[in-house]
């Protein structure tokens, strides 16, 4: 027994200690930066890129996979910062935009709700519903929870039951055969809740998007509270967006 615990004392505290303040690796790419205005450049990256995620002089986040093409061929117009912070509240602010006045890009706008601060600010429970995502999406957010970055000390936790939930978080693109489980799922979770769409298939598609196998007539009845960008979305975007949504950021 004794040894147990001293097993247990030697683990010493394993969890980031602040997950909105923690570097992450160099070569993670994370939020995007246009560093000049190009129409050719921009031109013969949209040709590359596979979700149709630039066009006139704009990157849409909430398009993008993070492939890497568009800076491996012009590392002088795109540029993919180290940074998590990613996730927005308005879908339109995921548009990177080039601001020749600024001489740099635009970045996504993430404001507390106030309403969901009120209600849910010191406990949050999510309800996922995989809607045809690859899984990558589900593994980052069920890492959320880990013990290294350990998102439930904050009161943020991944429930089995939309009857426990306080939220929706769609991963997957939503494809014709999870749109019923999808809307029966939202109204199983008792008001108010909020929904929230991670990874770049849920918010726009993704490479899916132009395929005939989605039915995305649910996002045109529910406004979601939060958008999280990634290809999967990184468990420190998927905790900085929901704390900044509470406005514990
Ligand atoms: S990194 Fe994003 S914007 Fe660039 S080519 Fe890939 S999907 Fe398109
Ligand atoms: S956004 Fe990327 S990682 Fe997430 S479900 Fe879609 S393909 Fe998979």
């Amino acid at each position: 027994m004794f040894e147990l615990i001293k097993a247990r004392l030697g683990h010493g505290y394993q969890a980031i200690p602040n997950p909105l303040k923690a570097s992450i690796h160099p070569s993670f790419p994370g939020l995007p930066r246009i560093l000049r205005a190009s129409e050719s450049d921009f031109l013969l990256a949209s040709r590359l890129c596979p979700t149709q995620a630039l066009k006139d002089n704009c990157l849409d986040l909430g398009k993008c996979n993070f492939c890497g093409a568009c800076q491996r061929e012009f590392p002088e117009t795109f540029c993919f910062d180290p940074d998590f912070r990613m996730a927005a509240t308005d879908r339109d602010s995921l548009v990177i935009r080039w601001l020749p006045d600024q001489g740099c890009s635009s970045k996504p706008v993430l404001k507390k709700n106030p309403e969901l601060a009120k209600l849910f600010g010191r406990s949050f429970a999510l309800r996922n519903v995989s809607a045809a995502g690859c899984n990558a999406c589900e593994l980052e957010l069920g890492a959320s929870s880990n013990v290294n970055f350990d998102m439930g000390r904050y009161g943020l936790e991944v429930v089995a039951s939309p009857r426990h939930a306080d939220a929706l978080i769609i991963t997957g693109p939503i494809s014709h055969n999870m749109a019923y489980a999808l809307r029966e799922t939202w109204e199983a979770i008792p008001e108010p809740k909020a929904l929230i769409l991670c990874g770049c298939c849920a918010i726009s598609g993704g490479v899916f998007a132009e395929g005939g196998a989605l039915d995305r007539s649910f996002l045109e009845c529910v406004q979601p509270a939060l958008y999280i960008p990634g290809c999967p979305a990184h468990p420190l975007s998927i905790i900085h967006g929901l704390m900044s949504l509470l406005g514990r950021a």
